[in-house]
């Protein structure tokens, strides 16, 4: 199994949904290395799942451009591969057709026999090829899709809130299970959560956004060595800096919206004067 982490740029990108619209991003630039594992933090709204398309070739930017292994993004491709909430199964097929699904739409059916057999025993779940998806827990359909997303060698895996859905104790398996395989693989992974446990569980580095528009307020290294343990001082310490940062970026937010009321409140009292 070689799997290869790719490079991503995100040269100056800015979007707005409607010409001259309100901007959901606003000039964002970043670097993900190969093989690093990066989280998008913030408050709901701060256009984390924008980026996260345009990142994956399904949004085109208003502005900016993003660069996989220095090429630019134009559309989706099984090279970098995104995970949604909803792990959006074929209720009717096995658990190993699904898993099969993205090798048979790229075209490569041929790699069938090999692969899922080690996509299963990747995500542990060899026991249950030959059932119904829909006899599976909540967390074992999220795994069917990671292996579905994982079977046709991506560079990069993109995961927008994929695990918020789960029971506490589930997605806390899947987070490490997650880092591990990517870790393993060399893939790269950018992950969306507004959840700062599960960013210091997944992630090398954080980038903290602020909303309206959507921006990038801090940037955090996580270096922690080894397993992850939520009960240990260094876990601990990533996880106040990190709610720190998130704060301030709400507060930056809030002090916006502070300036936007004082600004519209201004012209009153000169009307005022005006009629007087
Ligand atoms: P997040 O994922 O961080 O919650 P989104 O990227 O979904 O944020 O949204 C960022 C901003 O863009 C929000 O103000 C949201 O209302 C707006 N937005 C998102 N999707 C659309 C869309 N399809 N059309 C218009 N506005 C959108
Ligand atoms: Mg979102």
């Amino acid at each position: 199994m070689a799997f290869r982490g790719a490079h991503i740029q995100v040269d100056h990108v800015s979007h707005a949904y409607r010409r001259g619209g309100p901007l959901a991003i606003r000039d964002m630039s970043f670097d993900v290395t190969p093989g690093e594992a990066l989280v998008l933090v913030g408050r709901s709204g701060c256009g984390k799942s924008t980026l996260l398309q345009i990142l994956c070739g399904l949004l085109h930017p208003a502005d900016g451009r993003v660069l996989i292994e220095g090429e630019p993004v134009e559309a989706p491709s099984p090279d970098w591969v995104m995970m949604f909430q909803a792990p959006s199964l074929y209720p009717w097929m096995t658990v190993e057709q699904n898993v099969a699904l993205g090798l048979r739409f790229s075209g490569r059916s041929r790699e069938i026999k090999s692969r899922v057999p080690e996509m299963l025993e990747l995500v542990e779940l060899s026991a249950f090829a030959k059932r119904n998806v829909q006899d599976l827990s909540g967390g074992q359909q999220q795994r069917v899709a990671l292996a579905r997303s994982l079977a046709p060698n991506p560079h990069v895996l993109l995961l927008d809130e994929p695990l918020s859905a789960l029971d506490a104790f589930t997605r806390h398996a899947l987070q490490r299970d997650i880092r591990r395989i990517a870790a393993e693989m060399g893939i790269t992974l950018v992950l969306v959560t507004h959840d700062i446990q599960e960013a210091v569980m997944m992630a090398d580095r954080a980038l903290v956004l602020s909303a309206n528009p959507g921006e990038i307020s801090a940037e955090i290294g996580i270096p922690i060595a080894g397993e992850r343990l939520p009960n240990t001082p260094e876990f601990a310490a990533a996880r106040h800096e990190l709610v720190r940062a998130y704060e301030a970026a709400a507060g930056l937010a809030m002090a916006d919206v502070d300036r936007l009321e004082t600004e519209a409140a201004e012209p009153l009292p000169a009307a005022r004067q005006g009629r007087a």
